[in-house]
């Protein structure tokens, strides 16, 4: 890294916690290889500060930011405008000042999540999908689903008011979104439902988009599984389907290093995490070419230590 002087322009991290947090790290290793004398810093913020730690970050100026756990539905209400992806989904993970110093929310999970995806050259179109999970992330997932040319998408939940309620909301925001996309049916499924192992077998795409697997979850009591639905479910797919883990840590899940075996084609969580994060850095930098392949690395790397 460049050494910090008095020149040195700020991009941070709103978060709570942000201590693991591989963001540091990728866009610092970023900036060096850029030659930019900005420094990205993760910052821990209580909700109730937000709206004044923002207020502060423009007043010093900061050059970006980007914003992780609990805070990117609850940012909004405090962003000065909003891009159109982040006004439907209602979540900012990218900020950017405008040029009377008040805050731009984005979103580039979306690109992130399809990054992986969108590098397969697979013929996306009346395929079948399944998300596992109805939380933040997969907003964003279905989303990208919808934009891929996605058919049909099932979600999986555990609580039935909250499936509902998710399938409700996101058949409002994808309806005619992303722009010329093509209609999607949005089911959703409880995880105790007994179609599932008939619908397991027709699927072509899984995302898992619940921490289970994942090396710090934090569900109270102790989680009990470590692949999401329990591994006898999974004997019902099929071996050309796509398993997708947005958990990169660790890397592979157990669920991951299952469908392997099984040989399906498997996909983790670290190429969105990298994909977001260069998108982001394109808003802030304003520059086309970031060096992607030095941001993986630096986040490999974090990860082995
Ligand atoms: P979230 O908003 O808390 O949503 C989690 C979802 O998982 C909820 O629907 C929750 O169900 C469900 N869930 C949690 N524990 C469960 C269990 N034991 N059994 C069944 N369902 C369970 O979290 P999120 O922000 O969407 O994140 C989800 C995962 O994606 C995390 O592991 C996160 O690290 C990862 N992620 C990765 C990236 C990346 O860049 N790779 C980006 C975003 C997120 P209830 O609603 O019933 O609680």
């Amino acid at each position: 890294m460049t050494m910090i002087n008095g020149k040195t322009e700020f991009l941070g991290l709103l978060g709570n916690p942000v201590k693991h947090s591989l963001s540091p790290v990728m866009h610092n290793a970023a900036l060096a290889e850029m030659n930019m004398n900005w420094c990205y810093i993760a910052m821990p913020c209580e909700t109730n500060n937000l709206k004044t730690v923002l207020k502060g970050l423009s007043a010093l100026n900061f050059q970006g930011l980007n914003v992780t756990i609990p805070h990117k539905n609850t940012i909004t209400k405090f962003c000065d405008e909003l891009t159109p992806l982040a006004q439907r989904l209602g979540a900012v993970n990218t900020l950017v000042l405008n040029k009377s110093h008040g805050w731009i929310g984005s979103n580039t999970d979306v690109e992130g999540f399809l990054a992986p995806l969108k590098s397969k050259n697979y013929a996306w179109d009346n395929r079948k999908a399944m998300v596992l999970g109805c939380g933040g992330s997969a907003r964003a997932v279905l989303t990208g689903l919808k934009e891929l040319g996605i058919a049909e998408i099932t979600v999986i939940g555990r609580n039935k008011q909250r499936l509902n309620t998710f399938i409700k909301e996101m058949n409002q925001i994808l309806t005619d979104f992303p722009k010329e996309s093509k209609s999607i049916a949005i089911k959703g499924i409880l995880e105790t439902d007994l179609e599932l192992i008939e619908k397991i077998k027709q699927i072509d795409l899984f995302v898992n988009a619940t921490p289970i697997g994942m090396e710090n979850d934090t569900e109270k009591p102790k989680p009990t599984l470590k692949i999401p639905l329990g591994k006898e479910i999974w004997k019902h797919l099929n071996s050309h389907s796509i398993l997708y883990d947005l958990i990169y840590n660790p890397r592979p899940t157990e669920w991951l290093k299952w469908g392997k075996e099984q040989g399906c084609e498997c996909i983790d969580g670290l190429e969105m995490l990298v994909q977001q994060g260069a998108a982001s850095l394109k808003i802030w930098s304003r520059k086309t070419e970031i060096p992607i392949e030095v941001m993986r690395i630096a986040a490999k790397t974090a990860l082995l230590n």
